[in-house]
């Protein structure tokens, strides 16, 4: 047979019992003495209670309770059956019409009821002669017993009717229904419970007075507005939760790229660390950093900056595995957590797709822009075992992996700020500092003119008594890591003015160039130390030179302009070093108050054999001229450079071809006897306006 043949045959069954069993509820019935306007009275209130359904919360979701029950059971205890079929079927028939539902729908129904009432009514019956059950005055203790037997009799009744019907109609068996609903169970009994236990209640006052039935409406009607409150307040968790949830998100992520943030990459790295100590397997935590993205930023502005970004994010999402962490730390700066490694060589092989991640050019408003980036390694557990220390370890290793351009380098204490060994040299570049250990090379510019020199570009030099002469390069990032870079800037000013003095009283008319780090830009103080400096060694102002690079402008760009015109009003000279190698948006470059650009070693060394070179050093000359400023050249380190370069236009040179950077005395030796000193002549540098 048919699953919905069943449901059909089931709900004939129903309302056909309810037919007949109400025809013998017709046929016992005889008024009496009770009262129509009670019979009237509660069957408006069933039909009424039927129509305003409790809503409730039952778990997740709200259900509905109808409390009917509680006056057609009233009706049952005092006026009989028949009477409680009439309250209850009228009240369900109404219901029903108000929905649409169809007749043998509303049949069905009726029937349903006509077959609890009925079960319960026989219950009542069976035990009425044997306890008091005669309502208002003679409920007895054991009558409640019996009416709470009635209750228990419609309770199984109507649930099994229900159950029934709707395990037919989603086609289960009544068992797997009855097993699947066996917590529905439980709260629909609790409530039939408390739903039959206020209809002995109801009986009772409504047989005493009619008056007294509103006053029970009224607390049905507070639980009700209760019921709609707390619904609406379970409405207001959820929404809660759902914000929570959302405030979780934003705590936990970058709203730029919607990657994971420092909080949540620290957290996954700790996970993995704790797995790896279960597993055995490796982890690696990588540190990238964009190359010269301060500058893309500042010259294209922010939002192309954040457009950069997100590209980013998008072509490392595609690179990193399922498991492994990809997180914005801030800024520019990105972090990944490599998991279950089967070997450490893995490694490398993830360090470089990500580096082949910028292959090809940004593409962001209609321009190309090749960035690059730069990556540490720190590798759990052999080169930390904490969060932080593998973090911060990752952090030195990028550092170096950017200054040797060499993308990637995993982590070495030898290059680590924080190893004793940096630390120690760190103190003895501060002692250096102060006791006046470091000394200065200076090396010429030739004017391609008159082939005389014009000037010398001052250059730290650091004899280490153990370790033998450390690059500048080398020590100069060590001053710029741990604070000692203004110090030695001073350090190097006070040396170079006080040699420029020393040869202006030769007649040497010389300018002395000094360069200048990020840092000491930055600092407010320094137009104020520069003027004393001139001051206590008597060189006027147009004798220095101070030269800044392209990134070191565009990493703040109005407050170095505040300090650049503040130093080109005194009269100092400013010059761009190594040009060409950072970003600088040229109406920037315009409003600036410098007078010299210095073309980047790297172009000039490399002019003869890369067209590409030539290419920048030929617009670079150009772009000086334009703008009016003098051009030099650095890294002239053959004769051949030099002679392209006189035909280019270039304005000075500077190269091992001239000279390599030499001590003071040997300057002079070189001025009276190389053929550049012969003709050594001063060209005049104009101050900007
Ligand atoms: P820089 O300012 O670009 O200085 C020019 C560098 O190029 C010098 O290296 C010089 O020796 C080198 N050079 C010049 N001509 C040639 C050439 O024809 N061929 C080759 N291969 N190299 C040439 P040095 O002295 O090693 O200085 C390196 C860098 O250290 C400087 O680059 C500068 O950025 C920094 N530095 C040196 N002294 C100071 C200082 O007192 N303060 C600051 N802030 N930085 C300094
Ligand atoms: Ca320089
Ligand atoms: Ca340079």
């Amino acid at each position: 047979m048919k699953k919905a043949q069943a449901l059909n045959i089931y709900i004939g069954s129903v309302t056909f019992a309810g037919a007949c069993l109400l025809i013998v509820h017709l046929a016992q019935f005889h008024w009496g003495s009770k009262g129509l306007a009670e019979l009237a009275l509660l069957t408006l209130f069933t039909v009424l209670a039927e129509l305003t359904p409790l809503q409730i919360r039952h778990g997740e979701e709200a259900t509905h309770v109808i409390l009917s029950i509680t006056f057609s059971f009233a009706v049952l205890l005092s006026l009989g059956a028949l009477a409680a079929i009439l309250a209850q079927g009228l009240a369900s028939a109404v219901d029903d019409a108000r929905r649409g539902k169809p007749l043998w729908k509303i049949g069905f129904n009726i029937g349903q009821h006509i077959l609890w009432i009925s079960a319960a009514s026989g219950v009542l019956r069976l035990f009425a002669g044997t306890f008091s059950l005669s309502i208002p005055v003679h409920l007895s203790v054991e009558g409640l017993g019996v009416i709470a037997l009635a209750g228990l009799a419609y309770f199984v009744v109507n649930y099994v009717s229900i159950a029934t019907a709707v395990a037919l109609s989603e086609e289960i068996g009544i068992v797997t229904h009855f097993r699947r609903s066996g917590k529905d169970l439980l709260f629909q009994g609790s409530i039939d419970t408390l739903l039959i236990a206020l209809a002995p209640i109801v009986a009772v006052a409504t047989s005493n007075s009619l008056l007294l039935l509103p006053l029970i409406a009224l607390p049905l009607a507070a639980v009700h507005k209760a019921a709609k409150v707390s619904l609406e307040n379970a409405g207001l968790v959820e929404t809660l939760k759902v914000k929570a949830e959302e405030n979780a998100y934003q705590a936990t992520h970058d709203s730029l790229t919607g990657l994971p943030n420092r909080t949540l990459f620290h957290d996954r790295l700790q996970q993995a660390v704790l797995g790896v100590a279960r597993s055995g397997a490796a982890v690696a935590v990588m540190l990238m950093d964009l190359d010269r993205f301060k500058e893309i930023n500042d010259a294209l502005g922010h939002q192309t900056g954040d457009l950069v970004l997100q590209e980013m994010s998008h072509r490392l999402s595609g690179i990193v595995r399922e498991g492994d962490t990809i997180a914005r730390l801030g800024g520019d700066e990105f972090a990944l957590v490599v998991t279950s490694l089967d070997d450490v060589s893995a490694v490398q092989v993830v360090a470089n797709r990500i580096l082949h991640a910028f292959d090809d050019p940004f593409m962001i408003n209609g321009m190309a822009l090749h960035i690059g980036a730069s990556l540490g390694i720190a590798i759990h557990p052999e080169q930390g075992t904490s969060p932080d220390v593998l973090i911060q370890r990752a952090d030195v290793a990028m550092y170096v992996a950017k200054n040797n351009r060499t993308g990637y380098e995993y982590y070495s204490p030898d290059s680590d700020y924080h190893s004793p060994a940096r630390l120690a040299l760190v103190d003895e570049l501060r002692a250096a500092i102060n006791e006046r250990a470091l000394t200065l090379h200076y090396q010429p510019k030739v004017d391609f003119g008159t082939e005389g020199a014009v000037g010398v570009e001052a250059l730290a030099r650091w004899d280490h008594p153990r370790r033998g002469a450390i690059s500048p390069v080398e020590f100069i990032e060590l001053a710029e890591q741990s604070g000692l870079i203004n110090p030695l800037t001073f350090y190097v000013l006070d040396r170079a003015l006080e040699q420029m003095k020393n040869w202006l009283a030769k007649g040497l008319d010389l300018t002395v160039s000094v360069n200048l780090s990020l840092q000491s830009l930055l600092d407010l103080q320094l137009p104020a130390m520069v003027e004393d400096m001139l001051k206590k060694w008597e060189v006027p102002p147009a004798h220095l030179i101070l030269e800044i690079t392209e990134s070191c402008m565009m990493s703040d760009p109005t407050r170095t302009m505040a300090i650049l015109n503040t130093l080109n009003d005194m009269g100092v000279r400013l010059s761009i070093d190594d040009f060409g190698t950072g970003y600088s948006s040229l109406s920037y470059l315009k409003r600036l108050p410098v007078s010299e650009l210095k073309i980047d070693k790297s172009f000039v060394m490399d002019m003869l054999a890369d067209e590409s070179n030539a290419v920048i050093v030929r617009s670079t000359i150009d772009l000086g001229k334009n703008l009016g400023l003098r051009v030099v050249a650095e890294g002239v380190a053959s004769d051949a450079i030099y002679s392209t370069l006189v035909q280019l236009g270039c304005s000075l040179a500077q190269g091992f071809h001239i000279s390599r950077p030499i001590p003071a005395d040997e300057i002079e030796t070189w001025l009276k006897t190389s053929h550049w000193g012969e003709s050594s002549k001063p060209a005049p540098l104009a101050l900007v306006r």
